[in-house]
């Protein structure tokens, strides 16, 4: 209704105009937020969103969906435009942005975030099929603390093999939240693997 020139007034010169948000999660102000694009999470959750619910510190925050990446609160002055998102590894996609508290554990969310590409797998290729239900049993182990010790390297492969050769963009996208949290919060993993004791079976399998 305005033109063209109007709408690349908001937003930056690479990025122009808005885009909108969904925020959800441990936030005070649930909800859908049209706002420019490089805008930050921390304008996302604090300035619109109210902050964390009951003046929690953030423990993670994911982006972009269940496909989205999972970044600790050293994003939160990150400008979310194209550039911006590109170089620092943040994907934004539908404007999800689900904030988790501090009281909200990592490692069971993502196992959920995993069973749900199980569920969702189709089934017609083998890396989906196969591999989302490999990476639902290493989370559930990691979550369990079973895991055994080679675990964070075969999901690493696992990752990989998912994104290089599943025919659509479901198992694609599937590794995100795992390499980026990966990534973001490694103690988190090797935590669970320090604790991890591997059942006598098990031992004797591998
Ligand atoms: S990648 Fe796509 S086609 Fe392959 S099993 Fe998964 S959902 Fe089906």
């Amino acid at each position: 209704m305005n033109g063209s020139d109007w709408f690349k007034s908001f937003g930056t010169p690479s990025s122009a105009g808005t885009k909108v948000f969904s925020l959800s999660g441990d936030i005070v102000n649930r909800g859908i937020v049209e706002a420019p694009l490089g805008v930050t999470l921390r304008e996302l959750i604090y300035d619109f969103g109210g902050g964390v619910k009951g003046g929690k510190h953030i423990g993670f925050i994911q982006t972009g969906g269940s496909a989205g990446t999972v970044l600790t609160d050293k994003f939160l002055d990150i400008p979310l435009d194209f550039a911006s998102m590109k170089t620092n590894n943040v994907s934004i996609g539908s404007g999800v942005i689900l904030v988790a508290s501090e009281d909200v554990p990592l490692l069971p969310f993502l196992a959920e975030v995993a069973h749900f590409f199980w569920h969702e797998s189709c089934g017609k290729c083998t890396p989906c099929r196969e591999g989302t239900l490999q990476v639902k049993t290493i989370m559930d182990s990691l979550v369990n603390r079973t895991a055994d010790p080679a675990s964070l390297q075969r999901l690493g492969r696992l990752l990989n093999t998912l994104n290089d050769t599943s025919f659509c963009g479901l198992g694609q996208a599937a590794p995100l939240a795992f390499e980026s949290a990966l990534r973001n919060f490694p103690e988190v993993f090797d935590q669970a693997l320090a604790e991890s004791h591997v059942p006598e079976t098990c031992q004797e399998e591998t």
